[in-house]
């Protein structure tokens, strides 16, 4: 297996951890170049998370992952959905300041 397909691989089994542990499970779950954000989450249950998340550490992964899905649960950041990340996620608030993405990267097309 080549790296990129077992990073694919290392980050669908990190979207199954978090949909049994959240309860919730998405409709669709894509993987494709982001360059502002890292995750979404669309109304209709669709999941995509960014192509570069692969080369992330895992505990930005996590959390990455369990926030996008937790908006299946929760659309908004109010505070029931905050009470959430900080059970699942203790250490989410370090990640959050890294959420958006301030300076997209240049890539190739
Ligand atoms: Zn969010």
């Amino acid at each position: 297996m080549r790296a990129h397909e077992h990073g694919r691989a290392q980050l669908s089994s990190r979207v199954r951890y978090w949909s049994e542990r959240l309860k919730v499970e998405a409709r669709i779950i894509r993987v494709q170049r982001m360059t502002r954000k890292w995750g979404s989450c669309s109304t209709t249950g669709i999941i995509t998370l960014a192509d570069d998340l692969i080369e992330q550490e895992p505990d930005f992964q996590d959390f990455v992952i369990a926030h996008e899905l937790l908006h299946l649960r929760i659309p908004t950041h109010g505070r029931l959905f905050k009470a959430l990340m900080t059970a699942h996620v203790p250490g989410w608030r370090d990640h959050d300041v890294r959420r958006q993405r301030a300076s997209p990267l240049p890539r190739s097309p």
